[in-house]
């Protein structure tokens, strides 16, 4: 299997010690569910986050209390913050000033054209980017009049607006989300964004529901845009705790062979030849590996029949036998362990796997 193309013709954008698009791996990002103003609790939750592998956080920025718990915020918490506004330019001058590393506004959407001046001022000053965010369900009047519905064409028409504006003003450091519900929708909007700027894209499919349901939904859509090469930074959007949208954009990004610092676990899905208790083996070690941060590959197999055969790719791996487990290592069996030593002994395999890749 090749390895997918990524589009690297993007502009780098910069956002605090990270760099989206260009050459750069697919950053992952989320938004906190806590109230900003509420200090404690969201910096507790992007601990969580961070702890979870979120590169790139985003806070609401709805009122002044928010924007003013900004600095107190970004001091606590070690990965760049993104701070979403919505028309208002003094919360936006605000956010910049207390330390946002980008902001999440529509250009277009601010007012007269002081108040742009003003905001795009700002982030020039502090060398911090704006995000663009076009939604279907929230395009211009006169777009959807045009089109009479929301359309792929509709949303870059929009996202051109706007980056016009900033464009006029001299302003590059853009980032760029087209997002929809409707997966096909957000699909075609994306393409012919990739098609029609080189700003970076940032990639989600909005209110895609539930854990289960929006996991899905999310995976299909993202996947499809990043199978095509395009997608620059990801956010899963769920209604649920936002550490599941994380661990759901690592695995998406694991299924692309996009993520260098996740490992990956291969589990068979067991049938009549199974020898272990493979689905309980199969949890602990997911939850094992999600702390690695190196790109190894750990198979759980049932049995030895074909098992490490077909796991071939993985690094290193475990495949039950009558009693004992067989630990293997790029399809070859290694050597047995006890069955009541298995989980033990492959946990100490990762992390010597581990050790080597980073000391390489
Ligand atoms: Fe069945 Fe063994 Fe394959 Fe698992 S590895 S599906 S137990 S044959």
């Amino acid at each position: 299997m090749g390895e997918i193309i990524h589009r690297s013709k993007t502009r780098p954008v910069r956002v605090g010690n990270l760099t989206i698009g260009g050459k750069n791996e697919v950053i992952i990002q989320s938004m906190t569910t806590t109230k900003t103003h509420d200090v404690e609790a969201t910096v507790a939750q992007i601990k969580r986050l961070e702890e979870a592998g979120c590169q790139i956080v985003r806070v609401a920025c709805p009122d002044e209390r928010a924007a003013n718990a900004i600095p107190e915020i970004k001091k606590r918490i070690n990965i760049p913050l993104v701070a979403d506004i919505h028309f208002d330019y003094k919360l936006a001058l605000k956010a910049i000033e207390g330390g946002a590393d980008k902001i999440r506004i529509n250009p277009g959407n601010i007012g007269r054209r002081e108040k742009v001046e003003a905001v795009v001022k700002a982030a020039k000053e502090r060398g911090i980017p704006i995000r663009i965010g076009v939604n279907a369900g929230s395009l211009e009047k006169r777009i959807l009049e045009k089109y009479g519905y929301p359309t792929a064409d509709g949303m870059v028409e929009s996202a051109l607006y706007h980056i016009r504006i900033l464009e006029e003003l001299d302003f590059h450091d853009i980032i760029v989300s087209l997002k929809a519900s409707d997966v096909r929708l957000a699909i075609e909007a994306y393409e012919k964004a990739a098609r029609t700027f080189d700003y970076p894209l940032h990639v989600g499919i909005t209110e895609s529901g539930t854990l289960f349901a929006g996991t899905i939904k999310s995976a299909v859509g993202i996947g499809a845009i990043l199978s095509k090469g395009i997608g620059n930074t990801i956010r899963v959007s769920l209604s649920a705790d936002p550490v599941e949208e994380v661990k759901v954009a690592r695995e998406i990004l694991k299924s692309f062979g996009l993520a260098s610092n996740a490992a990956t676990l291969i589990s068979c899905p067991t049938c009549g030849r199974i020898e272990i208790d493979l689905i309980s083996i199969a949890n602990e070690i997911e939850e094992y590996i999600s702390k690695i941060k190196a790109p190894i590959k750990v198979a759980v197999l049932g049995c030895a029949v074909n098992g490490p055969g077909e796991a071939r790719e993985a690094d290193i791996g475990i495949a039950g036998a009558r009693g004992e487990g067989l630990l293997f290592r790029h399809g070859k069996i290694v050597r047995k362990v006890p069955e009541e030593k298995m989980v033990e002994e492959l946990k100490k395999e990762v992390d010597k796997l581990a050790e080597e890749y980073f000391a390489k």
